[in-house]
């Protein structure tokens, strides 16, 4: 298997560089995410899932309701979670530290249940529990369903566990194929775009997981369900992303090629986690005992 073609999903919606969201994989890569764990689902989680989208009047499946937390991002009632999609990890560190890289959240508005601390990490947590939780109801279980699977992508993102001084690779200006963005949506959505249909290169990366080679790894993958081990892991991705710009800033076909297995390894292992911990969390989910609530 090729795993040196693992980078990208197109941004269809974007249309053009420069205009992707700043914060996550754009919605290709988000689809693609929320698709390969549908793939892995479990019955019982499988069922959970559609019974909470039954509930939901614009998202019909895991993979389209995985770009929720983007669309939602100019809605001012849900500015209090813009920073929930990524962290930053100084340069000079490495790993994941809770008290350094993700601060107590302080602005959560009345009557909304955010989680306790401000990034990725513990938005991913927190929704978990929601999730598995007896006492939520279907309505905030919906949306917790809907921000787990964005965010177990976005921290597969390596730019989203990134520097704090260049705002994820925002700040580094990049030209691509002669258009001029930024690092971080380049990784977003602008490498996506050269990939294909986000529907193609999904089929690819689950074909992909049926290699033996990639089987072992795999399990791998999903044992490790602990999300700030994501994040340590993104962060240590980053140095390469900015080593492999030449120094004109000019990145064409060969950065491309150079990270696209990177890319597709990514979504892969999001792709894997997500259903490793919806297994977990909506096995053991008491069906409808609040009621169908949005
Ligand atoms: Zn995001």
């Amino acid at each position: 298997m090729n795993v040196r073609r693992l980078v990208c999903a197109c941004l269809v919606l974007t249309g053009f560089v420069g205009a992707a969201p700043a914060w996550g994989w754009g919605a290709a890569g988000h689809r693609i995410v929320g698709d390969m764990a549908w793939h892995r689902l479990s019955p019982a989680a499988r069922a959970e899932v559609d019974r909470l989208l039954a509930l939901d009047a614009e998202y019909d499946s895991l993979a389209n309701a995985c770009i929720w937390a983007d669309a939602v991002r100019s809605d001012r009632s849900y500015r209090w979670a813009s920073r929930l999609h990524y962290l930053n990890i100084p340069k000079s560190e490495s790993g994941y530290d809770e008290d350094r890289d993700c601060k107590p959240k302080t602005d959560c508005p009345a009557g909304v249940k955010c989680p306790p601390r401000d990034c990725v990490v513990s938005a991913i947590t927190f929704y978990l529990d929601v999730l598995r939780s007896a006492e939520a109801t279907d309505g905030e279980k919906l949306i917790a369903l809907k921000f787990v699977g964005h965010f177990v992508g976005d921290i597969h993102q390596p730019l989203h566990a990134g520097y704090a001084r260049d705002r994820g690779g925002n700040d580094v200006r990049v030209e691509f194929k002669h258009n001029n963005t930024n690092l971080h949506t380049l990784w977003d959505t602008v490498m996506l775009q050269n990939m294909g249909r986000w529907t193609d290169l999904a089929e690819s990366l689950n074909n992909d997981l049926k290699d033996s080679e990639v089987a072992a790894r795999v399990k791998v993958w999903a044992a490790d369900v602990d999300p700030a081990n994501w994040a340590a892991e993104s962060n240590a991705l980053v140095p390469e992303l900015y080593t492999l710009i030449p120094k004109s800033g000019r990145i064409g076909d060969e950065y491309q090629a150079e990270n696209t297995p990177l890319i597709r390894m990514q979504l892969q292992k999001a792709g894997v986690r997500l259903a490793a911990v919806l297994n977990t969390a909506l096995a053991k989910t008491e069906v409808g005992e609040k009621g169908a609530e949005k």
